[in-house]
Formats: C-alpha cells, sequence, structure tokens
C-alpha cells in the first residue's frame, strides 16, 4: 500500500503512480477499518461531504491519498531495516511541468489546527460574534489553537482558517474542546479521530455527545469560563 497525503499536488500524480503500477487507487481517505475478511475498508467523503463511501479496493496493490490531520500521531516503531532513501531521479528537472517563481513563508500568527496538539472550537452556540472570546479565552489557558464550526466562519465571527470539519481541516489534535456544536456529520468528519473530544452542550441529545469522551450538558457560558479560571489559577499558583 502506498500511502500520500492528499494534497493539490497528490490529486495530480497518485492517479498517474496507480495507473502505472496498477494498483487500485482511493482518494482523499478520512478513516480506514479491517473488515470481517481481514480486508482493508477506506472511509471517503463524497457529493460535497453529504454522504460518506466505504469503500473496499478490488486489488491487493493500493495506491490511498489521505486527509491531513486525519490520523492522530502514534510513536515511531523501530524499524530500520525498512527504512531506506528513495531520492531524486536524476531526470527529474525533464519531466517538470511548471517553473516555480518563489516561496512566501506564511503570515507570522497564523492558524495551524491540522499540526495543533490542542483545539477549542467556538460553535454556532457561542451566541454572536462578541461571544467568541469565551472560546479564545480557553483555548489561550489551555495553549490550544483555536477552531470554529462553519457558521461561526459563514457569519463572518472568526476567518475561515479556523473552520473545522468536512469543507474546513480535517485534525486529529490529542484534545478537541467543542464549545456549542451540534455534531453535524460535516463537522464530525474533521474532528472525530481527536485523541480526547470534550463537548459542551446544553441539549443532551446533541450528536456531538455521540463521540465525545467526556461530556458537559451544561450552558458553555458557566462552564468555559470557569475552566478558564481554574487553568490560569493553576498556572499562576
Ligand atoms: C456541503 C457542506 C459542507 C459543510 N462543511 C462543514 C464544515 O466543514 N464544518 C462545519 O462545522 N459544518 C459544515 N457544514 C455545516 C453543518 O451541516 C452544520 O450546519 C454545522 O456544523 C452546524 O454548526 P454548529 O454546530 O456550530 O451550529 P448548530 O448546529 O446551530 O449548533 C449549535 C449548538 O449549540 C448548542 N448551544 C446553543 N447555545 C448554547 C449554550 N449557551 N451553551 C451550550 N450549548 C449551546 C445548541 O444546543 C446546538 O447543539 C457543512 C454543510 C454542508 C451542506
Amino acid at each position: 500500500m502506498v500511502l500520500l497525503p492528499h494534497t493539490y499536488q497528490s490529486a495530480e500524480y497518485a492517479p498517474r503512480l496507480a495507473v502505472r503500477l496498477g494498483a487500485a487507487y482511493v482518494a482523499s481517505v478520512s478513516s480506514a477499518t479491517l473488515d470481517a475478511c481481514g480486508g482493508l475498508r477506506f472511509s471517503r467523503a463524497i457529493l460535497q461531504a453529504r454522504l460518506r463511501a466505504e469503500v473496499r479496493p478490488k486489488r491487493r496493490l493500493v495506491v490511498a491519498t489521505v486527509q491531513i490531520g486525519a490520523f492522530g500521531g502514534h510513536d515511531p516503531v523501530e524499524s530500520p531495516e525498512r527504512v531506506f532513501e528513495v531520492g531524486r531521479p536524476a531526470d527529474v528537472e525533464r519531466h517538470r511541468e511548471r517553473e516555480i517563481l518563489g516561496r512566501e513563508a506564511a503570515g507570522a500568527g497564523g492558524v495551524d489546527l491540522p499540526g495543533a496538539e490542542r483545539i477549542v472550537t467556538a460553535g454556532r452556540g457561542v451566541g454572536g460574534p462578541d461571544e467568541v472570546s469565551v472560546a479564545a479565552d480557553l483555548a489561550s489557558a489551555l495553549d490550544a489553537e483555536l477552531g470554529a464550526s462553519r457558521p461561526v466562519v459563514d457569519n463572518g465571527w472568526l476567518p475561515r482558517e479556523h473552520q473545522v470539519g468536512s469543507s474546513g481541516h480535517i485534525v486529529a489534535p490529542n484534545l478537541y474542546v467543542a464549545l456549542g456544536v451540534s455534531g453535524s456529520i460535516q463537522h464530525l468528519m474533521g474532528m472525530s479521530g481527536s485523541r480526547v473530544i470534550v463537548a459542551v452542550n446544553r441539549d443532551p441529545e446533541a450528536p456531538i455527545f455521540s463521540v465525545a469522551h467526556y461530556g458537559i450538558v451544561a450552558d458553555l457560558h458557566d462552564v468555559a469560563p470557569a475552566l478558564t479560571r481554574l487553568l490560569e489559577a493553576r498556572r499562576s499558583g
């Protein structure tokens, strides 16, 4: 199995590689499981993430591209004899189809959701643009990045780079705190691989509780500031 990150570049070359190798090709995988017969099944979003497809490759050789952040990290396994450098083919320049005119570093202070260890996400339940600070304060007390559900972004309460979900970032941090997030399928697709999920929602039936490891049925405006105060007191004391 050849696994590649799902990027604009791999979307171009991975299918060609699959054809060259005579392999099955599965794009934009967000999870993988073994079925009863020991066969691999991949899960991927289709139709703009309205549906999730389960894919079972018919060939043993598979090229798959994986959504960045879909899988949590694991400690590396010691296997030096199986790791080898491939290097660049000598004629790589000849095959170059485009010229890179320059590179620019992203501005400092940018949001790095896929690389974050901890994320606190503001859902529509925070209530409005002035209320997002309740999530931002908890994020800062936890040294976490600030995430957002799509309505929070669509309403202009936070910029799009904060969006978590099928049409935003796919993330798998160690800790994901969802404040006032209902848990739509599109949001869950973006964060259900997180190691520990804490959800605060005043609706006990909210679907986010189906993936949460810790669920708090309460008003987030009571819980989040209390948690922030507790963390700040611990830090200073
Ligand atoms: C093609 C497509 C792509 C999409 N992509 C994404 C995506 O990438 N990311 C994404 O997030 N969504 C995406 N969506 C939108 C998605 O379907 C949902 O509409 C969205 O996730 C809902 O956001 P929310 O949970 O913040 O808001 P809501 O569904 O409105 O939920 C708000 C929650 O807050 C709770 N609440 C309210 N007040 C409080 C309070 N004071 N204290 C505690 N809880 C409170 C409510 O009980 C409710 O559960 C997409 C939709 C489509 C069709």
